[in-house]
């Protein structure tokens, strides 16, 4: 076969993803892996409001509320299993049009992920098959793979190859990463249930803060449910392997429940560790997900990281695949993903240590301080809020001020004709504006989609929570830069357009679009 311009090596989540998008950007994609079906065990439960969107820009959010269900919050008990503080959602839907927090089982996900990446003409998936090599040097990059049946050789080239292959990637060796450790390793149990019966516990995220045995509980689905359990260092999951050997760690879950009626779907043994790449690139090579980043999954957002790097390479590759982009726009992928992916991780890190270090005195504290967390101003909005922290600054991010917009993510925002700003802006460049943009037309910004915002709508208070009136926004969501004044972010168009000529954002003309549109 021809060379696709670019090959994906690994269709776990991340890497259907980063297939998906390319895809819908118009890129030829071939996605290999080692298996022909979907690694059949639970582990990722939880995505979040952002990364829902980047699945329904290629197409799965329907496809998703039917697999998924919402969560009511975070409640966390003590020891005895007393209830010392809960976080409750009150909205289901946030800022971005979807349920806050989501539960769902990773397999049914990347089923589902595999099923869109069939339909997709643009893609290519061949599994069975094992990278065991890629080079990059000089000309196109190259891939050694191996039918697993036969053993049989071939080589494959790509002007860019995607190393989304998980926790001991090959590609990684190829970029010439290591990870470094950002110093966190515990052992735990993973428990996963199913039951027709209804356990009838309260729907959200239930936490066990106690030292010697933390604990986390939630319902994924109508019929499973996911149990997660600190080891002691004596313990292995064998100690766990029936629901009588479980039965005195889910006991205050499944009161009242007979074994028979418990069916075990897995327990297994994890150690949960926080590392990070200290490269995401070389040349033509690029590291995504696990590859680039594992972290303790305390806060549900390992898979939400892979996708947050497939949403925000895609659209720059393409950009430099078809020619409308510099090749220099793709070492912000790493500017901007890796700070991202580390803050996250070290979220997760500091939850796992306040659920479980600190001993006796840590579990007392815990017990007195946190049930008067309540009465802190905002501190309950903070919990339950899903946002996660701005891109750093870059050439692709302007950040003026601290609360200014530049690097958020702008919201999934209902607009006044009963669309969201993704039905008319995702995947696209936009200009949000309550200011008319007229002197905009001559710099013709190609592909631009204008938003003409009203103050109180929440486009409008948006912008003005940011202390802004006008915000560029890229395809992937991200505000490039806000302002207060139009005219200035027409001058960020220009100079964006004048750099064109010196390799910066090139802005492709539409091939049909109104300016300026309201
Ligand atoms: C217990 C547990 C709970 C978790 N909970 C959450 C959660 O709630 N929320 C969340 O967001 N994340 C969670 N995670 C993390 C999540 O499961 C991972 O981050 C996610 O699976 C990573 O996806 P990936 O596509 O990057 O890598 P993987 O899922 O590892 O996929 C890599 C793919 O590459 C293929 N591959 C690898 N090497 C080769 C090769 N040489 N040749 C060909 N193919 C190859 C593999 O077969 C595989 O299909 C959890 C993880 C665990 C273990």
């Amino acid at each position: 076969m021809a060379s696709p311009p670019v090959v994906v090596v690994g269709a776990g989540p991340t890497g259907v993803t980063a297939a998906c998008l390319l895809a819908s950007y118009g890129v030829e994609v071939l996605v290999l892996d080692r298996w022909t079906e979907v690694y059949p065990q639970p582990r990722a439960v939880h995505l979040d409001d952002e990364v829902y969107r980047v699945l329904a820009r290629i197409g799965l959010a329907d496809a998703f509320a039917a697999i998924s269900r919402p969560s009511e919050g975070l409640r966390l008990q003590d020891a005895q299993h007393r209830v010392f503080a809960q976080f409750s959602r009150g909205e289901r839907t946030g800022r971005h049009g979807y349920p806050q927090a989501n539960m769902f089982d990773q397999p049914v996900l990347e089923g589902v992920l595999r099923d869109a990446m069939a339909r997709h003409p643009r893609i290519t998936f061949r599994g069975g098959v094992e990278v065991r090599e890629v080079r990059d040097g000089g000309g196109p990059a190259r891939v050694l793979l191996a039918d697993s049946a036969t053993g049989r050789e071939e080589t494959v080239e790509a002007s860019f190859v995607l190393g989304c292959d998980g926790a001991n990637s090959v590609v990684r060796r190829a970029v010439g990463a290591t990870m470094e450790d950002l110093r966190f390793e515990q052992r735990w149990l993973v428990v996963d249930v199913n039951t027709d019966r209804e356990l009838d516990q309260w729907e959200g995220v239930h936490q066990v803060c106690d030292t010697r045995r933390a604990g986390t509980y939630m319902r994924i689905s109508d019929r499973r449910y996911r149990w997660e359990f600190q080891l002691v260092d004596t313990e292995t999951s064998e100690d766990f392997a029936s629901v009588a050997a479980l039965r005195p760690l889910i006991a205050p879950w499944v009161a009242g429940v007979p074994d028979d009626d418990l069916e075990l779907v897995r327990v297994a043994e994890y150690t949960f560790r926080a590392q990070v790449a200290d490269r995401w690139r070389r040349g033509r090579l690029f590291l995504l997900g696990d590859a680039a980043h594992l972290t303790p999954p305390f806060i549900g957002q390992g898979m939400g990281a892979g996708l947050r790097d497939a949403d925000n390479l895609a659209w720059k590759l393409a950009g430099v695949v078809e020619g409308s982009l510099p090749a220099s726009v793709l070492d912000t992928y790493e500017q901007e993903r890796r700070p991202h992916a580390t803050g996250i991780i070290r979220m997760a890190i500091l939850v796992g240590n306040a659920m479980t270090r600190g001993g006796r005195v840590g579990d007392a504290l815990r017990r007195l301080v946190v049930p008067r967390m309540h009465r802190l101003p905002g501190l309950r909005a903070r919990v339950l809020d899903s946002a996660t922290p701005a891109l750093t600054r870059g050439p692709l991010v302007r950040r003026q001020r601290r609360g200014g917009l530049g690097g958020t993510l702008c919201p999934n925002a209902l607009l006044p004709d009963g669309r969201r700003y993704d039905d008319v802006a995702g995947g696209r460049w936009c200009l949000v504006t309550l200011d008319p943009v007229e002197a905009a037309a001559p710099f013709g910004a190609g592909s631009l989609e204008v938003l003409r915002a009203r103050a109180g709508d929440p486009l409008g208070r948006w912008l003005t929570s940011g202390r802004s009136r006008a915000a560029l926004v890229r395809p992937d969501g991200s505000v490039l830069a806000a302002s207060r004044d139009v005219a200035a972010l027409v001058a960020v168009l220009g100079e964006v357009r004048v750099s064109d000529r010196s390799t910066a954002v090139r802005w492709r003309r539409p091939a049909q679009h109104a300016w300026p549109c309201t």
